[in-house]
């Protein structure tokens, strides 16, 4: 399903033009216009799905090696060292376009790193209280299905 309002739809289907790099039957990639980094590109799937809660299981298994594959082609195209793969989800995880998508951020010798956060600290207690809550929802989300 497509969503009327939606801007990354109307680019994962050529209706708005794009900096494409790669296209297939369920994905457009193309070149951020706001790149964090030369080359920094984003996958995107042809159908909407707000984000990674709401992606289909076929979608999500093809977003990995699909990564790989044109992080790949960045290294001997661009001559970056590595690269990161970022995905938000939420207002509060820095989402801004809520149409599922994958960020590709080349990073080259010398250059910034991401820094992503700032390492915390958590008791025993809290590890164990923190764990046994979301184990729990785990299994509940089991059951539900
Ligand atoms: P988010 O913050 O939602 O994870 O990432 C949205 C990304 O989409 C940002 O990096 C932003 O620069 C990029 N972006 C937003 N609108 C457009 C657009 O119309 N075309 C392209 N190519 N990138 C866009
Ligand atoms: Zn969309």
């Amino acid at each position: 399903m497509r969503e009327d309002n939606c801007i990354f739809c109307k680019i994962a289907n050529g209706d708005i033009p794009s900096e494409t790099i790669y296209e297939d039957d369920t994905f457009r990639a193309i070149l951020d216009l706001g790149p964090a980094s030369k080359g920094h590109a984003l996958i995107l799937p042809k159908q909407h799905y707000s984000d990674i809660c709401r992606l289909d299981e076929e979608t999500a298994k093809k977003v990995l090696p699909l990564a790989a594959k044109i992080g790949n082609a960045m290294k001997q195209s661009l001559g970056c060292a590595g690269f990161n793969v970022v995905q938000n989800n939420g207002k509060e995880a820095g989402q801004t376009v809520f149409h599922f998508h994958v960020h590709l951020i080349p990073r080259y010798e010398g250059g910034p790193v991401m820094v992503s956060w700032m390492p915390g600290e958590a008791s025993p207690e809290e590890l164990t209280q923190t764990g046994a809550a979301i184990r729990s929802a785990l299994q509940s989300e089991g059951h539900n299905k």
